[in-house]
């Protein structure tokens, strides 16, 4: 299955508690317990959109709801340096990356990229690492799967100076496109593929909605939006996700345990 997240090396009872859960003394696959990975293994991708949807915002498959095991994870991934996360949490993410983009053509994958204060802050870049596994696991699963780094995130300022209007505009702004990176996706060019936007959390889709404006006005297509986790403002919209699943998308397969072996 694409989303089988248990490696073939444990973690055996390291002095660290569960990523998702907290449990001690407990045996961990990539910094989770077994019941915790059980739960992400068990989320199914589904379409969502925050009420109200800005302006631009792209169809959107999110992992699942920000709760639970999935918070926790993605938590103690991002904000608390467990990296070895980012495969299970990769994993994951292909699996809504899936759900957008069709077998048969090469798809492009676009992380929301974190702005230099932030990478260093953490260690590195999460959303890079995270979609580098995404990608990994994709081609697992028998996609043409890549990521492209078509966009670069500029200097923030601090968000809780500002006013509901100046973090709009301050929105808008923080994301550039990299001139260089456009070349084969434009609408323009014969080898053009699926362009996938890829971020941790949806929350009022506006970071989604800015970085499908930059790509689009360099005259690109953005296929949609997969994220980890989407906060509970909004409900699953089962009735859209008919109308906009790309002809030829398959559901990812579940894989019997077992993965190839891999970092
Ligand atoms: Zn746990």
């Amino acid at each position: 299955m694409l989303v089988s997240l248990l490696g073939d090396v444990a973690d055996l009872f390291l002095p660290t508690a569960c990523a998702g859960c907290g449990a001690e003394r407990v045996r961990l696959r990539y910094g989770a317990c077994e019941r915790c990975v059980a739960a992400l293994e068990a989320l199914t991708p589904f379409p969502t959109a925050p009420q109200p949807p800005p302006p631009g915002m792209p169809r959107c498959v999110a992992v699942g709801p920000y709760a639970g095991e999935l918070r926790g994870t993605l938590l103690a991934y991002k904000e608390r340096g467990r990296h070895r996360l980012a495969r299970p949490l990769g994993a994951l993410l292909a699996s809504a990356v899936a759900r957008l983009a069709p077998k048969g053509a090469p798809v492009f994958l676009v992380p929301i990229p974190s702005t230099a204060a932030a990478t260093r802050e953490r260690g590195g870049d999460h959303m890079t690492r995270l979609t580098t596994h995404a990608v990994r696991r994709l081609r697992e699963a028998g996609w043409q799967a890549d990521l492209t780094h078509l966009l670069r995130a500029l200097p923030k300022p601090d968000a809780a100076s500002l006013s509901v209007a100046e973090r709009a505009i301050a929105a808008e702004s923080s994301l550039r496109i990299r001139p260089a990176r456009i070349g084969k996706f434009s609408r323009r060019s014969s080898g053009k593929g699926t362009l996938v936007v890829v971020d941790d959390i949806v929350t009022t889709g506006a970071t989604l909605a800015v970085a499908t404006a930059r790509i689009e006005e360099a005259n690109m297509q953005v296929t949609g939006a997969a994220v980890l986790a989407a906060t509970r403002r909004r409900r699953p919209s089962r009735e859209r996700f008919a109308t906009f699943l790309p002809q030829g998308t398959e559901k990812v397969e579940r894989r019997p345990s077992g993965i190839p072996n891999e970092g």
